[in-house]
């Protein structure tokens, strides 16, 4: 079974010259995130995902989690990486000073998270929802209550949960029927919740659950839920934890992957709760913590496929078979163009998807500190465009390379033995929770194009576009890279014009088109950022180089991003401008 070793020096090329880390140092409160702070950040966490996180992947898997005296419990060996993270400061790395945290910038906060998420999927999500949690509490909750939780939380002393999901309301989160009453200072909430995430376990003394329910008077809809933090335990005015709260675990699922995760069926009795943020905004509260778990989990797309990536390669070295051209015995199956081909469509597509998600990290700390508030605003549109491309596109992508991890093991692959089939099985949910590719895509379309008229996606190709300047210094050597950058430049332009023009006529369209224009930003956006990486390491390369083999390499990623991934583009661009007309012409008995 081969181990996890976090790519550190592949994380640092892509937070410092893709995210540009030294402008995120530029600005404030960041002063202290230089390169050398987080190399050595980024060198401490990998130690502490392959040496203590790594080795409980399997064992969640096989364990799995069961309630027993009405208490989730999950494997012991959970809870003594969760000792040793926490006590490194770990969850509280990337949230500000003022709360206890770190302080570093949230890029950095990413990177890092990616460690833990390949290290162990369904152990990350613990942390991950407590993270975006504190976000959602932070932004909204008063002063009282953000005393009361935060400290605890950000140190790791107690989790967090996202409440959203009920039998009734999945993607459409206006069926939600919890309810909740008013009770003196507090409120009674009394529902129940399916799916949630860590929902319940024996790690931590306390669990805040962030639970969306409707106030006894509240407007149908969505905009009638409001925002409650609820406790497992309530909390004395001293900050410790008291009796038992009225929220308790029914059950936890059995599923195709993420073994180690809870997913709990919770049932809320009369609990009591404090409610975050005004009544009837609970859904703008919760999109804090959506819009962070939804990067958060995109980056769960790189990380399962860095994994993969990585267990597939020590497979394809060692594994002999078969003879190859020019070897005068059996070779090792990495000798072969097809398993080649495998490893490289893995191997570039998550350092683009890793660019891109971390890129848009950056652009989040400059929409929250830039000290100027119009590129506050104009960093925040990027934002805006990218998390459902990041969210849908990485974790799509995911699909697709972790899958090819398996059929580079052959038949130890599809056998449990390897690990292969379990990144299989974890990636499968990446794509299904915290929104599906569906209503990412409808998201993408509706909210982020259409809105704007399209505005954020032209400034997102022009920016595309400028990279050709810096392409066209290096002549032929990055060539079919600059062919591919403005082919699919001018197919992502052509679609979206194509979808301005034509979507008024024909309700079904945006809907019909969403998933392909959006697979189709991602991969122009992955092209994009390898270009970008293909001149940093060609100017590299130019001048002193450091590591030639390092730099070489990219550029030959990069060149194979452009020549085998980026010609979907003119696919996808096809598919769309064939509209909704076969899509929708079926009845339903015709299918
Ligand atoms: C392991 C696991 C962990 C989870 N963790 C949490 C958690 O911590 N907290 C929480 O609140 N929830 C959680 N969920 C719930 C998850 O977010 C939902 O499953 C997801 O939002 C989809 O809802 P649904 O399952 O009801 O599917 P549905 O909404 O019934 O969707 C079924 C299909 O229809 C499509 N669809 C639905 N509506 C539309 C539309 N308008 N346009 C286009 N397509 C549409 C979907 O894309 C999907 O393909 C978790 C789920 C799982 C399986």
């Amino acid at each position: 079974m081969s181990n996890y070793q976090a790519p550190v020096k592949e994380m640092l090329f892509a937070v410092n010259e893709l995210a540009g880390l030294a402008e995120v140092s530029q600005l404030p409160d960041f002063g202290d995130a230089t390169l050398d702070l987080v190399e050595a950040i980024l060198n401490e966490a990998a130690q502490l995902a392959a040496d203590v996180i790594a080795p409980t992947n399997v064992i969640g898997d096989t364990k799995g989690t069961r309630i027993e005296d009405g208490t989730v419990r999950v494997p012991e060996e959970f809870a003594a990486a969760y000792r040793e993270f926490t006590a490194g400061g770990w969850g509280g790395i990337a949230q500000s000073a003022a709360i206890g945290g770190q302080g570093l910038p949230y890029v950095v906060g990413l990177a890092v998270e990616e460690m833990w998420q390949a290290a162990n999927l369904a152990w990350s999500l613990c942390p991950l929802l407590s993270q975006g949690a504190v976000h959602a509490i932070e932004d909204h909750a008063d002063t009282d209550l953000r005393e009361l939780l935060l400290g605890p939380m950000v140190e790791g002393r107690w989790t967090g949960t996202m409440n959203l999901t009920e039998p009734q309301a999945g993607s459409d989160l206006a069926a939600i029927r919890t309810q909740a009453s008013r009770d003196g200072d507090g409120y009674r909430i009394t529902g129940q919740k399916i799916y949630i995430t860590w929902g319940d376990h024996d790690m931590t003394e306390n669990v805040i659950h962030l639970v969306l329910a409707r106030l006894d008077d509240a407007p149908e809809g969505v905009k009638g839920l409001s925002l409650f933090a609820v406790p497992k335990r309530l909390i004395n005015s001293d900050g410790s934890c008291g009796e038992l709260n009225g929220v308790s675990p029914v059950s936890v699922e059995h599923k195709l992957g993420i073994h180690g995760s809870p997913t709990c069926v919770m049932a809320y009795e009369n609990a009591f709760g404090y409610l975050v943020g005004e009544p009837n905004r609970g859904l703008a509260c919760m999109f804090t913590m959506m819009n962070h778990a939804r990067l958060g989990v995109g980056l769960e797309g790189v990380a399962i496929s860095e994994r993969a990536y990585q267990q597939a390669l020590a497979y394809a070295k060692d594994r002999v078979q078969g003879r190859a051209p020019g070897h005068p015995g059996r070779v090792s199956i990495i000798h072969h163009p097809d398993v080649r081909r495998m490893l490289l469509s893995m191997k570039s597509q998550i350092e683009a998807m890793r660019a891109v998600t971390y890129v848009t990290g950056a652009c989040l700390d400059h929409a929250l500190h830039h000290p100027d508030p119009d590129a506050r605003a104009r960093y925040q549109a990027r934002v805006d465009l990218m998390t459902p491309v990041v969210k849908g596109w990485c974790t799509e992508t995911s699909q697709s390379l972790a899958s090819m991890g398996v059929q580079v093991h052959g038949g130890m692959g599809y056998v449990e033995e390897t690990g292969a089939a379990q990144h299989y099985r974890d990636a499968r949910i990446t794509t299904i929770y915290e929104g599906t590719t569906g209503i990412q895509a409808n998201d993408f379309v509706g909210r982020k194009i259409l809105r704007d008229g399209g505005q954020a996606l032209q400034t997102l190709i022009a920016d595309i576009r400028a990279v050709d300047a810096d392409l066209a210094r290096y002549g032929d050597a990055l060539g079919t890279i600059r062919g591919g950058v403005a082919d699919g430049c001018d197919q992502l332009a052509g679609a979206t014009s194509w979808l301005l023009a034509s979507y008024e006529r024909d309700a079904w369209i945006p809907g019909a088109v969403a998933h392909s224009l959006l697979m189709l930003t991602g991969t122009v956006t992955g092209g994009w950022q390898m270009a970008r990486a293909a001149v940093a390491a060609s100017d590299h390369l130019a001048g002193d180089a450091g590591d030639r083999e390092f730099y070489e390499a990219k550029i030959i990623t990069a060149r194979f991003f452009a020549e085998q991934i980026m010609p979907m583009a003119a696919a996808y661009r096809r598919a769309i401008e064939y509209g909704s007309d076969t899509v929708m012409a079926l009845s339903e008995d015709q299918f």
